[in-house]
C-alpha cells in the first residue's frame, strides 16, 4: 500500500459531499457525490411519487456531479424536454454548492405506467432531448450541449454527451434509494464519474473507438481503445447501486474499494447544500416589467397575484396595486 492509498482510506466521508479523485496510474480522474440530506429535501418538499423521486434524485446526483467542476461563479443546468410520464425535469447547480430541483409528471400516466411495471427511471423519461447548460454569471456567456433521450436513461445520455460534445471518455453511474427510517423514509442519492484525461489528447482521442472506427488503411492495433482506461472504466464499473447510497460507506473507502489496486488520491471535498435562489425582490422586479393591465389579469380570486416558486414551492403574493406608477 503506497501513501496515496493510505490517505484514500481514511474515514472523511460525509453526507451532502462531492469528492474528487485522481487515479494517476490510470491517468483517470473524477468525482463521487453522496446526497443525503439534500435530497430527501428536494424529493420530500415536492412529495413525488416514489418512481419520479428516483428518476428527480438521479437527475440531482448527474448535476451535482457535473456541475460541481465548475471553477467559477456560475450555473450548470441540466433539463430534460420529453414525451414521458415526466415530461420535464429541471436541476440547477449554483456553484460553488447549491442544487434546486422539479420535476413536472401526469399522475394518471404514472399510475398506468406503474401497474403495467414500466415505471423504470429511463421509462418514465421517454423520448426527447436532455440539455446542459453552463452559464457564466458576470460575463454572461453560455454553453449549451444538447443530446437526445431515446429510452436510455441519463446515465447513457451523460456518455454520449462526453464523447460528442466534449470529446472525453467518460464513465457515469447513478443510484438513488428510499431508506426506511424510524419516522419513515429518507431519500439518498449517489454518483460515480470518471474520465481519462491522459497528457497526450491523441491517446484521449483513441480510447472510445473499437477497432470498427478505425479509418480505411489505419493499423487497427493503434486504435484499439487505451489499455489505462480500459481498466479504469472495468474497475469504475463493478461499483454496486448499494454502494453508491449506503450512509455508513464513506466515499474514501469506496473508492479504495474500486481503485485500490492502482492507487487512488483523494482531494478535499466540497459540501452540497439544497437551496433555492427565489426572492421576492426577483419576483417584484419580473411583475414589474408586466403593464398594468398585464398584472390585473394575473390577479386570483383573493385580489392578490400570487407566486408559486416552482423549486422550493414557497408562495408569496403581492397586491397590483403596489406596482402601479405614482
Ligand atoms: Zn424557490
Amino acid at each position: 500500500m503506497n501513501e496515496q492509498t493510505t490517505r484514500a482510506v481514511s474515514d472523511l466521508g460525509l453526507d451532502d459531499m462531492v469528492l474528487p479523485f485522481v487515479v494517476e496510474p490510470l491517468e483517470s480522474r473524477g468525482r463521487v457525490v453522496r446526497l443525503g440530506p439534500s435530497v430527501d429535501r428536494i424529493l420530500s418538499r415536492h412529495a413525488y411519487p416514489a418512481p419520479v423521486a428516483r428518476l428527480v434524485g438521479e437527475a440531482t446526483a448527474l448535476t451535482v456531479l457535473l456541475g460541481s467542476a465548475l471553477k467559477f461563479q456560475g450555473r450548470f443546468q441540466v433539463q430534460t424536454r420529453t414525451n414521458g410520464v415526466v415530461d420535464m425535469i429541471v436541476v440547477d447547480f449554483d456553484a460553488p454548492d447549491r442544487v434546486r430541483a422539479f420535476a413536472r409528471f401526469d399522475a394518471d400516466n404514472l399510475a398506468r405506467a406503474i401497474e403495467s411495471g414500466e415505471a423504470s427511471p429511463a421509462q418514465l423519461l421517454g423520448s426527447g432531448h436532455l440539455a446542459l447548460t453552463i452559464e457564466q454569471g458576470q460575463e454572461n456567456s453560455r454553453y449549451q450541449g444538447v443530446v437526445p433521450l431515446e429510452g436510455q436513461g441519463l446515465e447513457e445520455a451523460a456518455h454520449q454527451y462526453f464523447r460528442q460534445s466534449e470529446q472525453i471518455p467518460t464513465l457515469v453511474r447513478l443510484a438513488v434509494a428510499e431508506n426506511l427510517t424510524g419516522e419513515g423514509s429518507q431519500w439518498r442519492a449517489g454518483g460515480l464519474m470518471v474520465q481519462f484525461l491522459p497528457q497526450s489528447a491523441d491517446r484521449m482521442r483513441q480510447a472510445d473507438l473499437h477497432p470498427g472506427d478505425a479509418p480505411e488503411g489505419a493499423e487497427v492495433h493503434e486504435l484499439a481503445g487505451d489499455d489505462a482506461w480500459t481498466e479504469a472504466k472495468s474497475l469504475a464499473a463493478t461499483v454496486e447501486d448499494h454502494e453508491l447510497v449506503d450512509p455508513t460507506l464513506s466515499s474514501e473507502r469506496l473508492l479504495y474499494r474500486l481503485f485500490h489496486e492502482r492507487g487512488v488520491k483523494v482531494f478535499e471535498g466540497q459540501s452540497v447544500i439544497e437551496a433555492c435562489r427565489c426572492s421576492s425582490a426577483r419576483i417584484e422586479d419580473m411583475l414589474r416589467r408586466f403593464t398594468p393591465e398585464e398584472r390585473r389579469d394575473m390577479v386570483g380570486d383573493n385580489g392578490r397575484i400570487g407566486i408559486t416558486c416552482e423549486f422550493c414551492s414557497t408562495h408569496r403574493e403581492y397586491d397590483p396595486a403596489d406596482f402601479d406608477p405614482v
